[in-house]
């Protein structure tokens, strides 16, 4: 049987891509290929554009209340479809089922944020800000915006953008990874079933020739962008080059400090979750551990034992997995380079999983020791479920090995002492800090920050920076004389 071209989503139908070249969708647990992503081409990205174009006018005049209505029955329809949506994030990206419902659950707190969109768009306003003048502003969609999204959250990263974006009355059009599109196809088509009218929210399929002519097109206004560093500042430039609003966030190499005063068995739990979940995959994965001098010794030991100990199977059919493959054999195969060439740098593995599932893109979960600051392996994002770690003399140098990094999304402190917390939190040159939790990870109220080479651009993803990127805002004046009372009366 040959394996499926997947089709386009484009005014509420599927629209066939006539590409010759495609990407193959794998469950990253068996290797198996679920799909082959169509490389759309300039043309089928004009056809989404246009669709998104046509359906803007009278879903920028249907009353905000109403499209409140939609984002309501949506919430309720995704709720209703929770469990499938779950398992096809599992079957195609790979992370366990737990973590899948996560990264929907972290999706649909989004569409619940923007069903509060009748008070997130107010204006404001000054009565007689001069003799007989009232002043108002309005915040008014943009018209068609994009998004382009990477392949290790396939439910929460799109809708981290389009429900913001049609809720504030724009229409859209969606890039997903080529290497994860069957999530994003299916929460389109379930908008179309929640009531969505046709062509305000599309999905493009394709690799580097579609970002590239979203960048450029002229009837795009704005673009929202995550993935990693060098994609993310090229979207940027190019996309603001063609006169367009750009929002892009990139890569990250996050570091959590571990004081001699932390809770034991919270830290160790929270650790290992934020650099070993997702296999690592997460842009707020914890990737380089620091303990102070010689008293987190303990801690290194519990560590140790407990990555060798994390149980690596099949998360397609093992609910019990622990951890689960990275996302494909290019992935795998970097990674296990990496390794190979961390001892001849004078890195030690101290711990490392015994077993792995043979079939699959799986790797190890590892712990390097003896990193450096200087070290690659605690300056690079390597994205898979490897964890560095290295000591510091105090809290003063891991402020430093921090700052001096380049990236900048999430830094975390493990301590029981509050000024020690404090004066990290104010330190750290980073948008999400973390005191005494795994992952300081983004929430739909909260705009989204990175910083550094983390992010380029002004405004943030989600919470009221997203309202803001989405709308542009209007200052109206308006002078009454009592002509109308003088002629008609009271
Ligand atoms: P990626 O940069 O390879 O791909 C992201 C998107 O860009 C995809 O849709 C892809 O098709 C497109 N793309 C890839 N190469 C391109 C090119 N040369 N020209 C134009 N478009 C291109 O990222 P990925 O591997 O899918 O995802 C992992 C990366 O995303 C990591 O660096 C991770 O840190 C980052 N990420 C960041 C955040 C954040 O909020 N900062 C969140 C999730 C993931």
């Amino acid at each position: 049987m040959t394996t499926p071209l997947l089709s386009h989503y484009v005014a509420g139908r599927d629209l066939s891509s006539s590409a010759t070249q495609s990407t193959s969708v794998h469950n990253p647990s068996t290797g198996e290929v679920l799909g082959l992503t169509p490389h759309g081409s300039a043309e089928e990205v004009d056809q989404a554009v246009q669709a998104a174009k046509t359906a803007f006018p009278s879903w920028r005049d249907t009353p905000v209340s109403k499209r409140a209505t939609f984002l309501f029955r949506y919430k309720e329809l995704l709720e209703q479809r929770f469990e499938e949506l779950a398992r096809l994030v599992t079957r195609e990206n790979g992370k366990t089922l737990p973590e899948s419902r996560g990264d929907l659950r972290r999706g649909i707190e989004v569409v619940e944020f923007a069903c509060g969109i009748v008070h997130l768009i107010k204006g404001e306003t000054v009565p007689q800000i001069s003799a007989g003048m009232d002043g108002a502003t309005t915040l008014e969609p943009l018209g068609v915006c994009a998004g382009i999204t990477p392949f290790n959250f396939p439910a929460m990263v799109p809708m981290w953008m389009y429900p913001v974006a049609i809720a504030c009355g724009n229409t859209f059009v969606l890039k997903p990874s080529e290497k994860v599109p069957l999530t994003a196809l299916k929460l389109a088509e379930l908008a179309t079933e929640a009531g969505l009218p046709a062509g305000v929210l599309n999905v493009v399929l394709g690799a580097r020739e579609v970002v590239d002519a979203l960048c450029s097109h002229p009837d795009i206004a704005a673009l929202s962008f995550v993935g990693s560093s060098a994609v993310a500042k090229h979207v940027y430039t190019t996309g603001t080059a063609h006169g367009k609003r750009v929002q892009a966030a990139g890569g990250a190499k996050n570091v959590m400090l571990v004081m001699p005063d932390a809770e034991p068995e919270s830290t160790l739990r929270a650790v290992l979750g934020a650099s070993f979940g997702c296999a690592g995959q997460r842009c707020m994965a914890g990737s380089v551990v620091l303990g102070l001098g010689d008293q987190g010794d303990s801690f290194f030991q519990g560590l140790r034992a407990a990555v060798s100990s994390l149980k690596v199977l099949p998360t397609d059919s093992h609910e019990d997995s622990e951890m689960g493959p990275v996302i494909d054999g290019h992935a795998r195969d970097r990674l296990f380079e990496v390794l190979e060439k961390a001892p001849a740098a004078g890195i030690q593995i101290s711990a490392q999983s015994a077993k792995i599932p043979e079939k699959g893109f799986f790797v190890p979960p590892t712990l390097l020791e003896n990193v450096t600051a200087q070290s690659s392996l605690a300056r690079e994002e390597l994205f898979g479920p490897v964890l560095a770690s290295g000591k510091v003399q105090s809290l003063e140098e891991a402020v430093e090995w921090i700052n001096g990094g380049g990236y900048g999304n999430g830094a975390v402190i493990y301590t029981r002492e509050g000024g020690a917390a404090r004066e990290f939190a104010r330190r750290v040159h980073c948008g999400m800090v973390g005191v005494n939790v795994g992952v300081p990870a983004p929430m739909s109220v909260f705009s989204f920050s990175g910083w550094n080479q983390s992010f380029f651009g002004d405004l943030h993803v989600q919470g009221m920076e997203g309202i803001r990127f989405y709308t542009r805002q209007k200052v109206v004046f308006s002078r009454w004389d009592d002509h109308y009372f003088r002629t008609q009366g009271w």
